[in-house]
């Protein structure tokens, strides 16, 4: 068993060979039981071709069902090999065997005629009922390291007689994530390029558009807490077509290198990237901290989770600077840091008092406290609305978000959403584009605080309050609003 593309299926081939080879070679000095298959033999050459008759290969990922192993296993092997001293059976991807299936072969594996010889590979041991795993000879495949993925593929270029920087070998093993079919298949797509010289300029072609040396430009400026040139290099790297995905992971496995260093364990740097980086993540580790990188490590995650759901998706890495580059500083900071919802709704409504929705200076200076000011100054929206006799609950608004801001952290952001509409009897209606906020405001507990809101401004015990759904023409700006909420809720706009 083990990961995808190290070479189980390779592996086992190399097994039927040997079981089947004519002239077996046995190793000079050793045993019988080191052999080498002749990679000549009609058997071998039949094998490497794909087409030995007393070979099967089966792969279980689409063919499940138990009548395919009747078939192609439980009876074909009541026959001895055609040519050879055995019949060797690959199944590939067994996990996926259904439950029947496995049964059906369970009885052949107890039993099995002396020429038959089983290879099971899979990717996903745990799927595999034990009693099948207690009949077999266990080996486990481990992805391949960077470095030695590294050495494989320097073979491969200079076989092709093309040049290619180490920087873009370590790039490619570092994409395929120890899978050397991968990495195989990554090289050939930059060699197809053509050129006789390719470093990661030609190669970006083909590797994503993210490189180590970035990260470690924008590393360096996050460990040193500088949030404005941190967003301003984020931002830069984004204008000059890097993918920000790509970029978010790699910075994930660079700080999770760095942790490890820091820790001690010096050799996952050596491991995985090339020399250039490996020294400065030494330097680096020298002054940082273990608590920095795992929260920052942690924000990251989190934001490459959030970006998906994002106009801007760069917004939520932002962010992650920023409360990485306050957090540390003053506890007054550090406190607001760890109210998420809180932080989420102050970033939320900077595209709306701009122009450009980019982060300036302004954007990373402003707080929490600004935007409260914002909302209670704002009431251009109540006074375009007509308004049904009901000129006090009007006037009083501003109050009553004051007071709802009190109570709750969230609601007056949605209330502000909405347009007050008119007023029946007692009840206060409140008009929403989105059927979301309709249903979180009409919330029994979310009216509840609206209403002993309202009550208490206007006075009056026995208000009612009720949100109800208008189609009000899209306004790009609300979006942003309501993106964000979305974010801060989890929900989904309808
Ligand atoms: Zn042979």
């Amino acid at each position: 068993m083990g990961p995808r593309g190290v070479g189980k299926t390779t592996t086992a081939r190399l097994i039927a060979k040997a079981f089947n080879c004519q002239k077996v070679q046995y190793q000079a000095g050793t045993s019988r039981d080191i052999i080498e298959p002749c990679n000549v033999c009609s058997s071998c050459v039949a094998i490497t071709g794909g087409h030995a008759l007393d070979v099967m290969e089966i792969d279980a990922a689409s063919n499940t069902g138990v009548d395919h192993v009747r078939e192609h296993i439980i009876d074909a092997i009541r026959f001895i090999p055609h040519a050879s001293s055995f019949k060797v059976f690959i199944i590939d991807e067994v996990h996926m065997l259904s439950s029947s299936a496995f049964n059906a072969l369970l009885k052949t594996l107890e039993e099995p005629p002396a020429h038959a010889v089983f290879i099971l590979a899979t990717t996903e041991i745990h799927k595999i009922p034990e009693t099948i795993i207690s009949r077999c000879q266990r080996f486990d495949f481990k992805r391949v390291p960077a470095k030695e993925l590294v050495e494989r593929l320097q073979i491969l270029i200079k076989e092709e007689q093309v040049e290619v920087s180490d920087e873009v070998l370590y790039e490619i093993a570092r994409h395929s994530d120890g899978c050397v079919r991968d990495a195989e298949s990554l090289l050939g797509q930059i060699l197809a390029i053509g050129e006789k010289t390719i470093g990661l300029k030609e190669a970006s072609l083909v590797l994503p558009a993210s490189n180590m040396l970035l990260v470690v430009d924008f590393a360096k400026v996050l460990l040193q807490k500088d949030a404005r040139e941190a967003i301003r290099l984020l931002n830069t790297y984004i204008d000059q077509g890097v993918e920000l995905s790509h970029f978010l992971e790699d910075l994930t496995a660079f700080l999770r290198t760095l942790l490890f260093v820091c820790l001690g364990g010096i050799e996952a740097a050596q491991e995985t990237f090339q020399e250039e980086v490996q020294k400065q993540i030494v330097l680096l580790s020298q002054t940082t901290d273990s608590g920095f990188l795992t929260e920052a490590i942690e924000r990251f995650l989190e934001s490459r989770r959030l970006m998906k759901t994002d106009k801007i998706p760069q917004v939520s890495a932002e962010i992650a600077i920023m409360r990485l580059c306050v957090s540390q500083h003053t506890p007054h900071e550090q406190k607001k840091s760890l109210d998420i919802p809180s932080a989420l709704e102050s970033q939320s409504f900077l595209p709306v008092n701009k122009s450009a929705p980019s982060l300036s200076d302004n954007a990373v200076l402003s707080s929490p406290q600004e935007n409260k000011e914002m909302i209670q100054t704002d009431k251009t929206i109540f006074d375009t609305v007509p308004v049904l006799n009901l000129e006090e609950v009007k006037e009083k608004w501003p109050q009553i978000f004051e007071r709802l801001q009190e109570k709750h952290a969230s609601l007056p952001l949605v209330l502000k959403a909405g347009e007050l509409k008119n007023v029946q009897g007692n009840e206060v209606r409140v008009g929403f584009e989105y059927t979301f906020h309709v249903e979180m405001l009409n919330d029994h507990k979310h009216k509840h605080v609206i209403e002993d809101v309202l009550g208490s401004v206007l006075g009056s015990s026995s208000v009612r309050f009720s949100a109800i759904h208008q189609k009000v023409e899209a306004d790009p700006e609300t979006d942003q609003v309501v993106s964000k909420l979305l974010d801060a809720f989890g929900g989904s706009a309808i």
